[in-house]
């Protein structure tokens, strides 16, 4: 994390920290020059769509980090999905299968972006191996698609044995790693063939920065991650390039204090008698969280509910917050909270959110790296605040 992809030589000599290239063109010194590098002959810059140093840093960095093939940079974690399922053969007809706790923009991409163009999606649970392997047998889609870690759940996939699943029909496995990110866990080890991060979260984690960046497990997907960068166009700009790749060097630092900082107040929360319960990974007991994130680490995300499970509590706790932050974000330096039933899962009917199992009064908390006693003493003071709240009502 601190050193990948850094101290490419330049003529000026070995820069500690690369670069912003904020050139758009790169010129020749002569047109037999330019005609060897545009014929591939001479690897060098043509233009930043097509490749940049500065860019190329960060995709080096991510690539080593999850021990993939090839990385390629895009304007957004949405814009790198879009690559990802353009690198896997959908034709017209074809199946994709999604888990049913997909990010929701993710979903939005698969039916208002590919649908039109006759690609299906199916969702499945994928905790439900049976299922899943029953309807990857019977639609033999091109492409499975899941999260390392749920959201607003938290439920940890077993990457391992879902891929093995997608690999028995030929189709590609991509998972979303955005809230687990290489330092908790490394997909492609597992059997993922392409992994996409929103480095908006994590990766670049200071929330000044938008981003995102696809692995590839085979250097056979490159062509098609390279032509979605250079004919959808949707490159990461050099300046995000570098502030994710700033970020990036201290990911397993804030990590380390976020994660721990997380289990300290899931476990302080679960004691509470006016909280009904705490999602947070450790306290599943399929085994999962242990065999794909690195231990003894789970995680920096938690989601509570607490008793007087409705939006009123939720959002009289929210209100009642001074230091965490009201946003609809994750992996940020600072402590945020989100409401999921109006923010992330906010176009799904109550019903159909009950059926996911997520409450009207499920916050989800981001974990940031402030002290934690900082941290507890706020919610615990919103929680008082909220539940006196309701006692007056
Ligand atoms: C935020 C997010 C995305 C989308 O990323 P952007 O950078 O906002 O485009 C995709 N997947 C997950 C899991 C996310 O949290």
């Amino acid at each position: 994390m601190v050193h990948a992809g850094e101290r490419k030589p330049l003529p000026t000599g070995l820069p500690n920290a690369t670069p912003i290239f904020a050139n758009s063109t790169f010129g020749y010194e002569s047109m037999e020059q330019a005609d060897l590098v545009f014929s591939g002959d001479l690897k060098d810059y043509i233009y930043t769509r097509y490749g940049n140093p500065t860019v190329e840093a960060f995709q080096e960095a991510i690539r080593v980090l999850e021990g993939g093939a090839v990385a390629r940079a895009y304007a957004s974690g949405m814009a790198a999905l879009h690559a990802a399922l353009l690198a896997s053969d959908l034709t017209s007809g074809s199946y994709v299968i999604a888990s049913r706790d997909l990010y929701g923009a993710s979903f939005d991409l698969l039916y208002n972006i590919f649908g039109p163009f006759g690609v299906k999606t199916q969702l499945v649970d994928f905790a439900d191996l049976d299922v899943l392997r029953q309807k990857t047998a019977e639609l033999n889609p091109r492409a499975l698609l899941a999260e390392t870690i749920s959201n607003p759940l938290l439920k940890v996939l077993d990457i391992e044995a879902v891929a093995e699943i997608a690999h028995s029909v030929g189709a590609k496995f991509i998972v979303d790693s955005t809230f687990a990110t290489p330092y908790l866990s490394r997909p492609i080890e597992f059997g993922a063939d392409l992994v996409v991060h929103s480095a908006t979260k994590y990766l670049g984690g200071n929330a000044d920065a938008t981003g995102g960046v696809v692995v590839a497990r085979d250097i056979a997907d490159e062509p098609a991650l390279t032509t979605a960068m250079k004919l959808a166009g949707g490159i990461l700009s050099v300046w995000e390039a570098h502030s994710i790749s700033r970020g990036l060097k201290t990911l397993a630092l804030r990590l380390d204090k976020q994660c721990a900082n997380a289990e300290f107040l899931a476990d302080a929360l679960r004691a509470r008698d006016d909280i009904e319960r705490v999602y947070y990974p450790k306290f599943s007991t399929d085994g999962v969280a242990a065999k794909v994130l690195r231990q003894p680490l789970n995680g920096a995300l938690l989601s509570i509910v607490s008793k007087d499970n409705t939006r009123e509590a939720a959002w009289s706790f929210m209100n009642a917050l001074k230091l965490c932050v009201r946003a609809t974000t994750l992996g940020d330096v600072f402590t945020t909270v989100s409401h999921s039933a109006t923010s992330s899962h906010r176009e799904l009917t109550e019903k159909r959110r009950e059926a996911l199992g997520i409450s009207e009064g499920l916050v989800r908390i981001s974990v940031g790296i402030e002290n934690v006693a900082d941290i507890l003493a706020d919610i615990e003071q919103a929680l008082d605040k909220a539940k006196g709240k309701s006692k007056n009502a």
